[in-house]
């Protein structure tokens, strides 16, 4: 597909009705019938191309609703066509109450290619109308905001061709800030007032906490007997929050990867609590972040210690760039989108946690992810190797486990790759080229495991090439491609060289692999006044022990402990 214009319309009911002309290129010689992948209940009245009537398919919405146009001749290869659909239906969108809306279908509220992967890129020009006093937030550029009657009329245009269109509105107040370096203009949004299913629980909170029962289970997880600590659920006071972190994360990735497609970014509240999303320039931010950390206690919705809360929107921005910015060719490459979106809040927390130890908390919580057993008793490091992507769920193996593994494990593997790459002269700059050169290669494409691989091997450290042959193989192999899960043991002592400088004595044992697996294991010290230094990386094949001597030249004092893998370096078992 090349270009969609799309006029579209939403009454305060939520109900959609639409026009959308789709201009594509046939790919094959004999294109007689185009595949859409259009919301269910979005029924079709018509589809014209030049004022003609086509035939389309579309059975009953509960039966086989999928959607395809029937063209009048048979296309070529390369040769260009256009048509007009013409659709509308209640449930793409949801009224939530006080000017609060959901966007139930996110990729498909307009005939859209089929095929769910973000690996095709097109241009876009949209109008669209939403009932007066309410605010829209979409993809693409903002190019007029009007008022026509009743209406409030936006048009958008992509600014690049994007992999998907779409939208948020509602009764939004909106924060603003801009960006000079680079060039970026964010927006934030928060509704105004709460949608039903937080006033019910307000309600709920006023005077009559008897009548819900200790720990009965509300919508979103269970909440306890003492809800009347419920402080305030105004969204609208951490917008600013909200705000603060986009442009944190846009900083802190421009500077990492360079620009991205975009320059523009709106958040946006979206009124389901457990989960974000993001499209390009179009990010939705589930509404419980924007409550403080007492409600979401009381709420009964901190979920352990992992986190997510505080990186929800990192990840989400990160998706400007893994995503939308480089496209993934198919599921077995979005563990590249996932991932590198779970790694790049990882960076984020380093410019925003003022301890350090937050950020080895967030990758041993990223390790417990991949490593505990799920209710069906696997732990998702054993269930497949990363390039399954979702085929790896199933009722045996549980349908969480894709969760549990191409995030943490897909970040686990950049990681992996910042660390062999950081040196103490150059820091992040080897890294940083790395990635700011795969981002330029697949700007505004698609790109799979094996390009990265490509890039990956033409700035790999001449340390990294453990096979001599300037491959990754070995690497890939292992982590990407493989389940494999090494075990570490280190000791260490220190002693006095005859002219009184410091040696360490160690050993170090690598197993439960296979004889071809190959690492890089780096040593770390704590000097005597407690700060971190790198000293080095030993090369370990197969279940193997290795023992040295290493002469610590210019240290004076003995340094208080030799570690291994102190930044997480190297995913392995924890013990
Ligand atoms: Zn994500």
């Amino acid at each position: 597909m090349e270009h969609h214009l799309l006029d579209t319309t939403f009454e305060k009911s939520g109900a959609l009705s639409g026009k959308a002309t789709t201009t594509f290129v046939s790919l094959r010689n004999g294109l007689r019938v185009v595949p859409l992948s259009l919301f269910p209940t979005l029924r079709v009245q018509s589809v014209t191309a030049d004022g003609q009537p086509l035939s389309f398919i579309q059975e009953d919405k509960n039966d086989d609703a999928d959607f395809a146009v029937i063209l009048p001749k048979p296309l070529a290869a390369g040769e260009k066509f256009s048509f007009t659909t013409t659709y509308g239906g209640k449930e793409a969108v949801r009224n939530e109450g006080s000017g609060n809306y959901f966007p139930v279908a996110r990729h498909n509220w307009y005939p859209n290619s089929v095929g769910g992967a973000f690996g095709e890129y097109a241009s876009y020009d949209m109008t669209l109308r939403i009932p007066k006093g309410m605010k829209m937030a979409a993809t693409g550029v903002l190019v007029s905001d009007t008022n026509d009657g009743s209406q409030n009329v936006t048009v958008w245009k992509s600014e690049n061709p994007q992999t998907v269109a779409g939208f948020n509105f509602g009764r939004f107040k909106v924060e603003e800030t801009k960006l000079t370096k680079p060039e970026y203009f964010i927006q934030s949004f928060a509704n105004e007032d709460s949608p039903d299913w937080v006033k019910s629980l307000q309600r709920s909170n006023e005077g009559n906490d008897l009548a819900r029962g200790p720990d009965s289970e509300g919508p979103y997880g269970t909440s306890h007997g003492s809800v009347a600590a419920l402080g305030t659920m105004s969204t609208v006071s951490l917008n600013k929050k909200a705000l603060a972190e986009g442009e944190i994360a846009v900083r802190v990735y421009s500077d990492f990867f360079g620009p991205s497609q975009f320059t523009h970014m709106q958040l946006t509240q979206q009124t389901a609590c457990n989960f974000g999303q993001s499209w390009p320039e179009l990010v939705w931010i589930p509404i419980c972040y924007y409550f403080d950390t007492t409600v979401r206690h009381e709420l009964g919705i901190d979920w352990g210690n992992r986190g997510y809360w505080t990186v929800v929107t990192p990840h989400e921005v990160a998706h400007q760039w893994w995503g939308h910015t480089v496209g993934f060719n198919s599921y077995r490459d979005q563990w590249m989108s996932e991932g590198f979106a779970d790694f790049s809040a990882s960076l984020y927390t380093i410019f925003t946690e003022k301890d350090p130890k937050k950020f080895l908390k967030f990758w041993n919580d990223e390790r417990e992810l991949l490593l505990e057993k799920d209710p069906q008793g696997f732990r998702a490091i054993d269930v497949g190797p990363l390039t399954m992507g979702y085929r790896a769920n199933n009722s045996r193996t549980g349908f969480d486990i894709t969760r549990r593994l191409i995030y943490p494990k897909g970040a686990y593997v950049l990681h992996m790759v910042r660390m062999m790459m950081h040196n103490n002269r150059e820091g992040d700059k080897p890294f940083k080229d790395t990635m700011q050169d795969f981002v330029n290669t697949y700007r505004g494409k698609a790109a799979t495991t094996e390009d990265f691989k490509a890039i990956l091997e033409k700035h790999m450290t001449p340390e990294m090439d453990l096979q001599g042959n300037h491959k990754l193989d070995w690497f890939f192999d292992e982590y990407v491609y493989g389940t494999q899960l090494p075990s570490y043991r280190f000791d260490s002592s220190f002693e006095n060289a005859p002219d009184g400088s410091v040696v360490l004595n160690f050993t170090l044992s690598q197993a439960n692999v296979d004889g071809k697996f190959a690492m890089l294991v780096p040593i770390y010290l704590e000097l005597d006044d407690g700060r971190i230094m790198a000293l080095g990386r030993v090369r370990m094949l197969g279940a193997t022990t290795d023992s040295e001597k290493v002469p610590l030249k210019g240290l004076k004092n003995r340094p208080r402990r030799a570690m291994i893998n102190y930044y997480y370096d190297v995913l392995a078992s924890p013990n």
